[in-house]
């Protein structure tokens, strides 16, 4: 009888794979997630520190708060979870990997084609949007604890995530969009699915016809449309679910 990774692996053995990927892809780094009773948001008011009008009102509380995330996730390394993602583009012709997570963490494990629907920690930007939006990389200049003038009309550079209210980069979202009609299958790990528009590419892919898996140690909105839950963690599961598919081709 086949077992519920065998099933997974199956299903994920395409010539296009995309994996999508929430908090806690990386809360196995010790990275807290949001929505959890454990999360960020259990300790910080989201409209406080991810909203434009909280940057308005304290810029410089949102700048050091960021800077002190920013110093986490550097801190932080990518866990077996990420490591299985990048390790899946050796399998499978083709693997983009979707993610709502502005940690780099993907990147860091080898994943090489990385959409980051919520930006990145990574990089600063104009919080007037001038000249559309040139990103900065942080230098050692621009990670003071005041944030700096943009170079260029003077206005306070940001950090360039999405916040509570703000719209998606456009070209990120219109090539996740791309994705997930491309696809075969999609792969979830380690999102709650309540962060809207992210969650629409999953029923999007549903509504298409796509196969879906999802890892996850708790119940979440998407697991009702999966074909395969697996519950645990994103370094536990993905792992077994490499380990699946590379028994997959070997039988092959
Ligand atoms: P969320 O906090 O709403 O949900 C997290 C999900 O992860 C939950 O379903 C939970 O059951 C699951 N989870 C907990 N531990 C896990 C583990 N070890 N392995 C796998 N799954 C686990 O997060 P979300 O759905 O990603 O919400 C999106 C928002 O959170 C985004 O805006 C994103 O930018 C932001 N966020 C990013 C980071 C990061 O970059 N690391 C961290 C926190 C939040
Ligand atoms: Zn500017």
């Amino acid at each position: 009888m086949e077992t519920r990774l065998q099933r997974a692996a199956h299903l994920l053995d395409v010539p296009h794979l995309v994996v999508f990927t929430g908090a806690g892809m990386s809360k196995d780094s010790g990275l807290d997630t949001f929505r959890d009773a454990d999360g960020v948001w259990s300790r910080n008011a989201p409209e406080d520190y991810a909203s434009p009008e909280g940057f308005r009102r304290n810029p410089r509380a949102v700048w050091r708060w960021y800077l002190e995330r920013r110093k986490q996730i550097l801190a932080a390394e990518p866990n077996a979870g990420h490591k299985a993602v990048a390790a899946l583009e050796q399998l499978l012709p083709r693997v983009t990997v979707i993610t709502q997570n502005i940690d780099g963490l993907h990147q860091r494990a080898g994943s090489r084609r990385v959409l980051e629907l919520h930006g990145s920690v990574h990089r600063y930007k104009c919080s007037k949007n001038c000249r559309g939006v040139p990103t900065l990389t942080p230098t050692p200049e621009l990670d003071q604890t005041e944030p700096l003038p943009c170079p260029y009309c003077g206005a306070l550079t940001r950090p360039d995530v999405v916040w509570f209210g703000e719209l998606l980069p456009a070209e990120v979202w219109e090539a996740a969009i791309r994705e997930i009609s491309a696809c075969e299958a999609v792969l979830v790990i380690g999102t709650s699915g309540q962060v809207e528009p992210a969650a629409s590419l999953v029923w999007r892919a549903r509504d298409r016809g796509k196969s879906l898996v999802e890892i996850n140690p708790a119940p979440t909105l998407i697991n009702g449309i999966a074909e395969v839950v697996l519950p645990g963690t994103a370094a536990e599961m993905t792992p077994a679910l490499l380990a699946a598919l590379v028994a997959l081709h070997a039988a092959d």
